[in-house]
């Protein structure tokens, strides 16, 4: 057994649950040839759920030697003689800029790659956001990037636990797709309908059903925590002056999602709550339309899940429900919204939360539709984008 220390080395308290082994380094040949050996940085890139390749880079990168990894012999090479402690402080620095989070300051974050930028979550707080991108260590993580061969996993020794139950969520979460597959399957054999998303009746189904409990609640805690998560993101990006990019938006709630394993249609949701607040106008829908196509899109949603995140977003601001035809128009108007599937959607009886009041609230403007239709030929895919709903 190796001496065990905390993460960072630098904790004193003995209790602390977060354990790493201490450093063992040994000085190999002489002269030129001189180098230091870090024995066990393999055990403590399992116990950090790194990559021991990536502490051994960093410790190169920072001490200005060359530095190489062995993925095959496990063995770790800075050249050059380094004290222990040296390599230790090394070791903490590590952990200060890549393992620990900056916001709770655990060693809870998982590193992933966005667009070319390297990036954490923390599973203890939620925080996500930006590593320190500007050290050079980050080229040589971008090629290797976590996941590839030998990065992070590894049982830890301090951390287990909470790796186990992430894999669950995994799994979960591939089950639940597997059963919207077979919903999907039974239903196509008897759908005679003519939509054109494939999808579309799978899902109508699946949000009928109550037993859809694999997937959260729009009411639960999580939902609110991610909500308030998603506003606070919007108002930084705004209070700088710089209002995110819908590829940015998207990367920012498609992490959350992912952190608390919810699916596309409360994402969709939680970025209505989190962009419009309890007043969802429909020039800001309009406004931020980028964000909405990129989230319907990225998979493709169908239209009952895409209607269920207004449908219980008008549950939860009942006021705003008023404005749902002209909300309405504008998602139809930038193609969100087929008409025929949307026409189908109300036309069905739905216990789902919500349904029976934005149905009645949607009226003038299904209303409207309906009406459109039988006037004109029924080739109208989209040669009306200037609809005209003012005088509804
Ligand atoms: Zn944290």
């Amino acid at each position: 057994m190796c001496a065990m220390c905390n993460i960072p080395s630098h904790i004193d308290d003995p209790s602390y649950r977060y354990k790493m082994p201490k450093l063992q380094t040994r000085i190999e040949g002489r002269g030129n040839g001189i180098k230091t050996n870090m024995v066990n940085v393999c055990d403590i890139a399992r116990s950090l759920k790194t990559n021991p390749a990536y502490i051994t880079k960093f410790m190169g990168a920072e001490l200005g030697a060359l530095s190489s990894y062995s993925v095959e012999e496990e063995k770790s090479i800075v050249n050059g003689a380094h004290e222990t402690s040296t390599g230790q402080s090394m070791v903490d620095k590590f952990i200060d800029k890549f393992v620990l989070c900056p916001n709770c300051r655990l060693p809870e974050t998982d590193m992933i790659v966005k667009k070319g930028f390297l990036c954490a979550g923390c599973k203890a707080c939620g925080w996500s956001g930006d590593l320190d991108n500007g050290h050079k260590l980050v080229k040589f993580i971008l090629q290797n990037p976590p996941g590839s061969s030998g990065g992070g996993g590894g049982d830890g020794g301090g951390k287990k636990g909470k790796g186990d139950r992430r894999e669950k969520q995994r799994e979960r979460a591939k089950k639940k797709k597997e059963k919207k597959k077979d919903k999907k399957a039974k239903d196509e054999s008897d759908d005679d309908d003519d939509d054109d998303s494939e999808d579309a009746g799978a899902s109508r189904k699946a949000s009928k059903e109550k037993g859809d409990d694999d997937d959260l609640n729009f009411t639960d805690e999580v939902i609110k925590e991610s909500i308030a998560r998603v506003r606070k993101l919007i108002q930084e990006a705004e209070g700088k002056g710089k209002p995110m990019g819908a590829e940015k938006f998207f990367d920012e709630v498609r992490m959350i999602q992912i952190q608390n394993s919810f699916s596309a249609k409360l994402r969709l949701y939680v970025a209505l709550e989190g962009v419009c607040g309890d007043n969802m106008l429909p020039d800001k829908v309009k406004a931020k339309m980028p964000y909405w196509k990129k989230l319907i899109a990225t998979p493709p949603m169908a239209i009952s899940d895409i209607l269920y995140a207004f449908e219980v977003y008008y549950v939860e601001n009942p006021k705003n429900r008023k404005q749902y035809p002209m909300v309405l128009k504008e998602l139809y108007g930038a193609d969100q919204l087929p008409e025929a599937e949307l026409l189908k959607h109300y036309a069905k009886e739905n216990d789902s939360d919500g349904f029976e009041d934005a149905k009645t609230a949607a009226k003038p403007f299904l209303d409207w539709l309906q009406q459109e239709d039988s006037e004109s030929s029924e080739d109208d895919e989209d040669d009306d984008e200037d609809v005209d709903v003012d005088d509804i």
